[in-house]
């Protein structure tokens, strides 16, 4: 008897993500700009860290301590950063698990240099600038190379390693040449003031790439700091329309198996109330249809619109909390009970479906790493 494969099943092609982290830090690097791998996205599954690093990425980074932690433990000699500004009740498991950590407040700098000094450690920080996506970061650039001054000449656990920014999360603003000529001047004056260059000068994620590109990322941008556009491609294509060659979309496959076929009216029957989740969904009459359940939901992916269909002819429909339903009408062979199907994940979906307990996650690929 063969052994019992627990749908749903994530597919994680280790070799692709290798790949992708390969084209990206290739570009990147013939620019002068370093990147370090981010794995939040995909619950810091250490082995798509060990795959970003083959693929030339020079450290990995996440936002929160329990990944960094299980990053550090795996890989003791890689370059982390910790993405999420860190919290005052997290120091301690900071400066023991995260090489470098993004920061903006001098509270918290001040509370890592006493807990650094304390413990024999040193640790280095990024001080963020915000250019207008209103998340984290200085918008007082005085303000910021004072406290740049004051880590440079008065925090002897403390290096600072750079300045960084974020854009394209909060105020959805894209990186353009303007504002990251912006961050560039700012690590030029707060050099002038600590007197000597930075190593890093961090002009952001992703949303950068499409910039790169065009060959718009300014001179003096010597680093990013890249996740989805290694993990899941789509989104640059989709949302930027640039997809970054050679970077493939499909390292991750979601498999659910079909629990349900029948023939059903496509409108709800009765009174239309809320669904589960307190929503009023719009339906389509289309007649009868051939539907479809698939034994995956709203629990392991956030919700039907974050999948893509693989197959021609089938269509996602809705989902509830365990249950997405499939309209397989126009399917040339349509499934039956029992039958897996496969579907590629957008951002949000990977990134509920890693960290969910209930789906089993496979690693394709593994052997090379
Ligand atoms: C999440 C995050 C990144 C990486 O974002 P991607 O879109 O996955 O490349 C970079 N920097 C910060 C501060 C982040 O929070």
């Amino acid at each position: 008897m063969s052994e019992t494969i627990h749908y749903p099943v994530l597919e994680i092609d280790l070799q692709k993500l290798e790949n992708n982290a390969e084209k990206v830090t290739a570009y990147a690097g013939e620019r002068g700009i370093e990147i370090t791998g981010v794995i939040k996205g995909c619950n810091s599954i250490v082995e798509a860290g060990k795959a970003m690093l083959k693929g030339g990425c020079s450290g990995l980074a996440t936002s929160r301590m329990d990944q960094m932690k299980r990053i550090r433990e795996a890989l003791p000699g890689v370059e982390t950063w910790l993405l999420r500004i860190p919290m005052l009740s997290e120091i301690e498991e900071l400066i023991r698990c995260s090489t470098i950590s993004l920061n903006s407040e001098e509270t918290t700098i001040r509370a890592i240099e006493a807990a650094c000094a304390s413990a024999g450690l040193q640790h280095g920080v990024i001080l963020m600038a915000d250019l207008g996506d209103l998340r984290e970061g200085f918008r007082d650039f005085e303000a910021m190379a004072a406290l740049a001054e004051e880590i440079e000449f008065e925090m002897p656990h403390v290096t600072l390693e750079g300045i960084g920014t974020n854009l394209g999360c909060y105020g959805s603003i894209s990186p353009t040449t303007e504002n990251l000529t912006e961050l560039v001047e700012l690590a030029r004056a707060i050099e002038a003031r600590i007197g000597r260059p930075l190593r890093y000068v961090s002009g952001g994620a992703t949303t950068t790439l499409p910039l790169l590109l065009k060959g718009g990322v300014p001179e003096g941008i010597n680093h990013l700091r890249v996740g989805e556009g290694i993990l899941n491609g789509r989104d640059l294509m989709v949302f930027w329309n640039t997809p970054f060659p050679g970077v493939v979309a499909d390292a991750f496959t979601l498999k659910a198996q079909v629990v349900e076929v029948k023939e059903k009216p496509s409108y709800p029957i009765g009174e239309i109330f809320v669904d589960a989740f307190g929503e009023v969904p719009v339906y389509h009459d289309e007649g009868i249809r051939i539907r479809a359940i698939a034994a995956v939901g709203k629990q392991d992916v956030g919700s039907h619109e974050k999948l893509l269909v693989r197959d021609e002819g089938l269509r996602l429909i809705g989902s509830s909390s365990d249950h997405l339903i499939l309209d397989v009408t126009d399917m040339k062979v349509r499934p039956q009970v029992g039958d897996v199907l496969s579907f590629d994940l957008y951002y949000p979906a990977m990134l509920y479906a890693t960290g969910s307990a209930s789906v089993e996650k496979v690693l394709l690929n593994s052997e090379a790493l």
